[in-house]
């Protein structure tokens, strides 16, 4: 037990016992940790510690069982997350990635970091998919996962087009396609983006515009990458795929 201050970035809450609430707050100091939080309504912290809210909170943390508060502020709100039902259904996507990555109680202040950029960029209503996509991509190294969209498994040449080979688990180049019968056949933009997606700095990040079809592509080629090798069943994916072009959703925009 200690007392401390660290940044911290509420991720989700939900109630516990009949007034009380715990909150699972992602701290730049000590990793992801369940926050008790007693007669939750009442708490003068209610308003600062609502879902996508960062600030600068004053705990004490425990390594095993709840932490406790004892004051928060400095306090940002994500207005366009929480008033957009897409903008939010993005952001709520990629903080249960976050929060599938690393175990509670890990430190990953680098993490805790590129989350905190992300929301930022969703919430500066930059474009929602590709964010995504960024984010999915970068992080797949946290979930153990690392693919080479730079080059050719074979030869090693960085000369496009490249497929995709599940066999190999790698890119193929043209002379290497018939190393793996069962390639992708992807379109080769795909893993051009996917390459351009891994390396680039959110910080750098300039407006890129990607057609719709494009987008529809990379969708799939990433969600078939996290079915294969990454195996999570994320309730916030689904909402986010219950609102593709053609859904329900359409009425809303
Ligand atoms: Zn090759």
């Amino acid at each position: 037990m200690r007392d401390a201050e660290t940044q911290g970035l509420v991720l989700y809450s939900r109630n516990y016992k009949e007034k009380d609430k715990l909150v699972k707050i992602f701290t730049a100091s000590f990793g992801k940790r369940m926050f008790f939080i007693k007669n939750f309504g009442k708490s003068p912290f209610a308003s600062s510690l609502q879902a996508f809210t960062d600030g600068k909170l004053t705990a004490t943390i425990n390594d095993s069982g709840f932490s406790f508060i004892e004051d928060v502020s400095e306090v940002t709100v994500y207005k366009n997350i929480n008033a957009d039902i897409f903008i939010n259904a993005y952001a709520s996507y990629i903080i249960s990635l976050a929060d599938a990555a690393i175990s509670d109680n890990q430190y990953d202040p680098a993490l805790y970091a590129f989350l905190k950029r992300s929301l930022e960029l969703l919430d500066q209503k930059f474009d929602m998919e590709i964010i995504t996509n960024i984010f999915e991509l970068q992080i797949l190294g946290r979930f153990g996962i690392s693919i080479n969209f730079a080059e050719c498994a074979f030869c090693h040449t960085t000369t496009g087009p490249f497929d995709y080979s599940y066999k190999f688990n790698a890119c193929l180049c043209k002379k290497h396609f018939d190393e793996d019968l069962r390639r992708t056949h992807l379109d080769p933009n795909v893993i051009f983006l996917c390459n351009l997606f891994q390396e680039i700095s959110l910080d750098e990040l300039k407006k890129i515009s990607i057609k719709p079809e494009m987008k529809q592509k990379l969708r799939q080629f990433i969600d078939g990458l996290y079915d294969e090798y990454v195996g999570l069943h994320l309730k916030s994916k689904k909402f986010l795929d219950s609102m593709q072009p053609g859904s329900w959703a359409d009425i809303m925009k």
